[in-house]
């Protein structure tokens, strides 16, 4: 009993405490009746029973008698009880004596202070009486089974997980040859005993069946199983025994009895049981019988099987945890420890782990950037070896990693730096810790390169230097870049040569040049006469492409040194640097180089539909001898141009500070004439014009302005202006709608119907494109016949493009106006015009008519032979010759011995009011007399 376990213990206790306490409530109520409580004499015997009571109780039937029959004075009463039952009979004490099987047999000896032995079962199994059993393993006779061992794995069908032959000796049986009984699948068929476990394995739910011996042979002996049809697993030779069986024999199930009997009772029963002697047992058709009873046998080996196998009461019991703490308290604190300790390495371990992985991502992140972008990378240690550099180094400086790793960046130099400037970078960054710059570098290549490096020494904690990194771009693209914004800034995007920025910057130079060299240079302003009209008449990209020529023929003329500029839209600036140190050769170089201005620009610019066009232009000439600013001498170049333009343009003008008072009278004059028609400042005066006879045949309309203090100003002065203004545009509309006004009163006074008006229109009119749709509507407008409106165009008109002033012409002809081409003989006068061009008159310019004096002296003579050429032309092409300018009798009779048709002139009348002259007109005709 040594090591039966608290539990069972306490359960033990527990079940004697619930005894006493049914004992006592019987005793008080009368009726509970435990063993022997209403009879102190009586006896209660409980039997294990495995099989249906009946059968149980035939078993038993013989040695129930017979007990009865030695102990006549005590009533002795039978239960035949299956375990569970047998257990409960026992913790209540319901019974005084038990038969049980061996095995719990031992287990009552332990746990319930049951007896020793008093005696063991005789049984009779057909003809043999047996004091021992064993079980037999029954297979079927083709099965592979033969051993013990060969269980393993199969399906075995047994009574009861609690048997104790059935089970426990099967179970030991393995145990012994190493073999878990786990490992067998235990079928478990409870009903009518052994045979049913036989009947399983039969039916195939088992490889296997266990039986107690003889029920194999029985089944066989009724012919209810057919003999070799099943054979006994490792069948035992045992003498004496006469059934096969597969187990070492036990002894058979001895009595006990419980605590509490007196002993005198409890030997007077072993003594009547062994009285039961087996032999005198009557054998009756019962196939299995207890007979009788012998002195107990030795249950050694069943104690033995139990405390091998664990089972009850060796059954190692279930600690509680208390207890398993108690007992292990140093062991689990090693194991808690080590599990700790186990865990903080884990813990740590995946710490570590993790930022492992944090500090490779990270890295993976920084190579990213590395060679991302394309700033090259460049990093050194201490001693300037190279360790590292990204992709955007190999990309700029064409040295791959491994060219590079180990040597120093010494490797990447051009040569164009000097010692000097190296040791000063050093110097900077080993003071301030960076430098910057621009650097000369070569490539793998041999090309040279400027480079934007930036150099930083990184240091540790005791502030040595431990790597240098160098961040370096290629510089070529930004020098380009700001090469590029230089030559946007300096430069004029159309022709290249300087612009007006530009201009000023080389002039600032230039001056100081002169001031420092006590020189003289030459600033040239050329402006082209009529651009604008050349513009509006063939379009922005033709003026372009002239442009560009006369770019170029400009540039051309530039002396070593010099400089051309684009200082607005037609307007050019030429330098000449300063050379020469006396003005007067200064003055003489300066208007030779004006001169091949105005030549270069007179050369024909072949246009893409074959037309030659001439360009004239208007020179401003200024000296640069150090005395004015950049500012100064370009408005006194400036000034000069437009005195030039004033002049008459075609022609060069030198800066004259006299001329600077006019000028600015000029542009305050210019400024008035913009409000000229809103203030309704134009006159309209009107010179006769007269036949041979003398009559009046028309008038020619010129303007007047009449300013606000009335003083009058004349054409002469303010049409030129007008016209570089543009303000000739509106000015000559008006000055047309008012003469069809005029025609419209006159068409209906008998005295005027017949007379026709000549309006003098300008080149600027004339080339704008609406000019014909101008005229065409002042005629509708004003419902007049075309033809007493006379038109009066110069030849300076077909000087930039012949073709599309024929076109004007012909398109105002088909309005039916009458054309006029006035001053003829003077510009580039071609009688070609006369027959080409739909002119209905030609005007001879008054310079012929005032040498017409009639007298024979040469210059007279050849006056009067090209003014009868151009008569005799005249009147040839059909045309009405007119003279202007006369002044006397005496021309104006030479004119109409000639065969001028009409005359115009002092002589018969100077331009008056418009008023004034309708009144003359009205007057009855006479000749014209003198004014
Ligand atoms: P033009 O068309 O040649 O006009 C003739 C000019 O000669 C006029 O000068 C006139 O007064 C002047 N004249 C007439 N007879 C004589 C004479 O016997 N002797 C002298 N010495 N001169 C005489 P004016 O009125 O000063 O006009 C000057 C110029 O102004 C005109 O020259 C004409 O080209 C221009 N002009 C005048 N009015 C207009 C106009 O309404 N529109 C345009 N576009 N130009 C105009
Ligand atoms: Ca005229
Ligand atoms: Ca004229």
């Amino acid at each position: 009993m040594q090591s039966r376990g608290p539990l069972a213990i306490v359960r033990r206790r527990l079940r004697q405490a619930a005894g006493r306490c049914l004992l006592l409530l019987g005793v008080l109520f009368g009726w509970a009746a435990p063993a022997g409580a209403q009879d102190p004499a009586a006896l209660t015997i409980g039997v294990l029973r495995f099989e249906p009571l009946p059968l149980a109780q035939q078993r038993w039937a013989l040695v129930e008698r017979a007990l009865e029959q030695r102990l006549p004075d005590r009533p002795i009463r039978w239960r035949w009880l299956t375990l569970p039952e047998l257990r409960e009979a026992v913790a209540t004490r319901a019974i005084d004596v038990v038969i049980t099987n061996p095995g719990h047999a031992v287990q009552l000896q332990a746990d319930e202070g049951a007896s020793p032995a008093i005696a063991t079962v005789v049984r009779r199994v057909g003809q043999d009486t047996l004091q021992a059993f064993g079980v037999a393993v029954l297979v079927r006779s083709d099965s592979p089974l033969h051993r013990w061992a060969d269980l393993a794995g199969r399906t075995v069908a047994t009574v009861d997980a609690q048997a104790f032959g059935a089970r426990r000796l099967p179970e030991f049986e393995l145990w012994r040859r190493g073999i878990s009984p786990s490992r067998v699948t235990w079928l478990e068929v409870k009903g009518n005993g052994h045979e049913d476990t036989i009947r399983a394995l039969l039916s195939g739910r088992a490889d296997a069946a266990v039986a107690r011996e003889g029920v194999w042979e029985a089944l066989v002996a009724h012919g209810q199983v057919p003999a070799g049809l099943l054979r006994v697993l490792e069948r035992q030779d045992l003498s004496d025994y006469p059934y096969s069986v597969s187990t070492p024999l036990y002894p058979e199930w001895p009595v006990l009895t419980l605590p509490g009997m007196p002993e005198e009772v409890r030997r007077r029963l072993a003594a009547a049981l062994l009285d039961i002697v087996p032999t005198d047992a009557a054998a009756g058709d019962v196939a299995e019988q207890v007979v009788g009873f012998v002195p107990p046998a030795s249950y050694a080996s069943v104690q033995r099987l139990l405390r091998e196998l664990r089972a009850p009461p060796y059954g190692v019991p279930t600690l509680t945890w208390r207890e398993t703490v108690r007992i292990y308290a140093g062991e689990i604190a090693a194991a808690v420890a080590l599990a700790l300790a186990l865990l903080a390495a884990v813990a740590v371990l995946a710490w570590q782990r993790q930022r492992l992985r944090q500090l490779l991502r990270e890295q993976a992140l920084l190579a990213g950037i590395l060679n991302s972008g394309d700033v090259g990378v460049l990093i050194t240690d201490a001693r300037q070896r190279i360790v590292r550099v990204n992709r955007a180094f190999t990309a700029i400086t064409g040295y791959t990693a491994s060219e590079v790793l180990g040597q120093t960046p010494r490797l990447l130099s051009s040569g164009r730096h000097d010692a000097e400037f190296y040791r000063l970078m050093w110097e900077t960054i080993e003071q301030v810790g960076v430098w910057q710059g621009e650097i000369w570098n070569r490539r793998k290549d041999g090309t040279t390169y400027p480079q934007a490096l930036t150099i930083s020494a990184q240091r540790n904690r005791q502030g040595a230097v431990e790597h240098y990194i160098a961040l370096l771009t290629d510089a070529t693209w930004r020098r380009q870049t700001e090469a590029r914004i230089s030559e946007l800034t300096y430069h004029d995007g159309l022709t290249g040569l300087l612009n007006r920025v530009g201009m000023r910057e080389r002039l600032s130079e230039t001056v100081q040049d002169a001031r420092r060299d006590g020189a003289i240079g030459v600033l040239l302003i050329v402006d082209l006469d009529r651009f604008k009209d050349f513009n509006d008449a063939h379009g922005l990209s033709r003026g372009d492409a002239l442009l560009c020529e006369a770019a170029q023929r400009l540039r051309a003329l530039l002396p070593a040194g010099g400089e051309a500029a684009r200082l607005g839209a037609d307007e050019f600036a030429l330098l000449a640097p300063p050379l020469r140190h006396d003005r007067a050769t200064a003055m003489d170089a300066a208007r030779a180089l004006a001169q091949r201005v105005l030549e270069a620009l007179r050369a024909p610019f072949p246009q893409a539909d074959g037309a030659q066009l001439a360009l004239t232009a208007s020179v401003g000439v200024t000296l640069i001898d150090g005395q004015h600013d950049a500012d100064e001498l370009t408005r006194q170049a400036d000034m000069a141009m437009h005195a030039a333009k004033a002049a008459g343009r075609n022609t060069v003008h030198f800066f004259d500070p006299r001329q600077e008072a006019a000028l600015r009278e000029r542009l305050d004059l210019l400024q008035a004439l913009g409000g000229a028609i809103a203030h309704d400042e134009l006159r309209l005066y009107c010179q006769p014009q007269v036949d041979a006879a003398g009559r009046r045949v028309g008038g020619e309309i010129l303007l007047r302005w009449q300013r606000g203090d009335g003083t009058l100003v004349s054409p002469a002065q303010f049409i030129p202006l007008a016209e570089e203004s543009g303000l000739i545009v509106p000015i000559g509309t008006h000055v047309l709608r008012q003469a069809c006004a005029t025609l419209r009163r006159w068409q209906d006074d008998p005295a005027l119907a017949s007379l026709r008006l000549a309006v003098n229109v300008s080149v600027r009119q004339f080339t704008q494109p609406d000019f014909v749709d101008t005229v065409a509507a002042a005629l509708r407008d004003s419902g007049i016949r075309a033809d007493r409106l006379e038109l009066e165009v110069t030849e300076s008109m077909f000087l930039h493009d012949l073709a599309r002033a024929r076109q004007v012409l012909e398109r105002l002809d088909a309005l039916g106006v009458t054309l006029a081409l006035d001053d003829f003989g003077t510009g580039y006068s071609s009688l070609a015009y006369l027959a080409e061009l739909p002119f209905d008159i030609v005007k001879i310019d008054q310079r012929f008519v005032a040498r017409l004096d009639g007298g024979t002296n040469s210059g007279s003579r050849r006056e009067q032979a090209i003014v009868r050429t151009i008569v005799t032309l005249g009147r040839q092409l059909g045309l009405t010759v007119v003279a202007e300018g006369v002044e006397t009798g005496q021309q104006a009779d030479h004119l109409v011995a000639l065969g001028c048709h009409v005359l115009q002139g002092y002589h018969f009348g100077r331009p008056v009011p418009l008023a004034d002259f309708e009144a003359q007109a009205r007057q009855p005709q006479t000749p014209a007399t003198p004014a």
